[in-house]
Parts: structure tokens; C-alpha cells; sequence
């Protein structure tokens, strides 16, 4: 049975990897309808506790593809649009005020919404 089913398969143009790959649990999600669990170091949306925030700038300074803007003390904002997620105003932020929430589920078809104020 084995053999006549590899003899297909070997027919078919299907090697070893992608047959047992028929028999086995997907790896993928069916996303939304399943929750994906994120991981604790997952790079996601950013997360800012403007109470922490001592007017710094580092993270503006920092940020490779401009995305955050200071508008005072205390106050930020983040085009998630133009993030790369490269993590450095997370580094930077000398009193980590800035974090990655691990959501990543905020897809928009409007640039606007994409933006994270403080
Ligand atoms: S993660 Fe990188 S690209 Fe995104 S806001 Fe922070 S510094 Fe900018």
C-alpha cells in the first residue's frame, strides 16, 4: 500500500516532505477566525506611557523612518504607516516609556488611522 502510494506520488511529482505534510496539523492559522497567540517579544503596535516620558526626545532623534513626532512633553505620536519596527525607540527611551504591545492586527485602509496619539 506504502509503496503503491509513494509510486504515486513519485508520479505526481511529490517527494517525501510534502507527503507527510498531507497527513499532518497545518502550521498556519485560519486568521480571524483563529486567535493568533503572539509571543511576549512579539515586534507589534507601540505601546507609550506618556507618564514615564521626560520630554527625552531620543526616540524621535532615533527613529529611521521618521515616524514619531513630538509634539510636547508627554506627548507623541506614532504612524505605525511609517514604522519598520526596528525597535531602536524602544532601546533609546531612557526611562521605557515605549514598548511593542505585540498587537498586530491593526490593518487600515486609511493612513490616517494608522496613527497612535499620546
Ligand atoms: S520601532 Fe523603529 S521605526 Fe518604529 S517608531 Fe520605533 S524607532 Fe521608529
Amino acid at each position: 500500500m506504502l509503496e503503491l502510494g509513494w509510486g504515486l506520488c513519485g508520479k505526481m511529482g511529490i517527494n517525501w516532505e510534502c507527503f507527510k505534510h498531507m497527513f499532518m496539523k497545518p502550521f498556519t492559522k485560519l486568521y480571524p477566525k483563529e486567535k493568533v497567540i503572539t509571543y511576549p517579544k512579539t515586534r507589534g503596535r507601540i505601546k507609550f506611557d506618556s507618564s514615564k516620558c521626560i520630554g527625552a526626545k531620543e526616540c524621535v532623534k532615533n527613529c529611521p523612518a521618521y515616524a514619531i513626532k513630538y509634539i510636547g512633553k508627554g506627548k507623541l505620536e506614532f504612524d505605525m504607516g511609517k514604522c519598520i519596527f526596528c525597535g531602536l525607540c524602544v532601546d533609546m527611551c531612557p526611562t521605557g516609556a515605549i514598548s511593542f504591545e505585540g498587537k498586530f492586527d491593526y490593518a487600515s485602509n486609511k493612513k490616517e488611522k494608522l496613527v497612535v496619539k499620546s
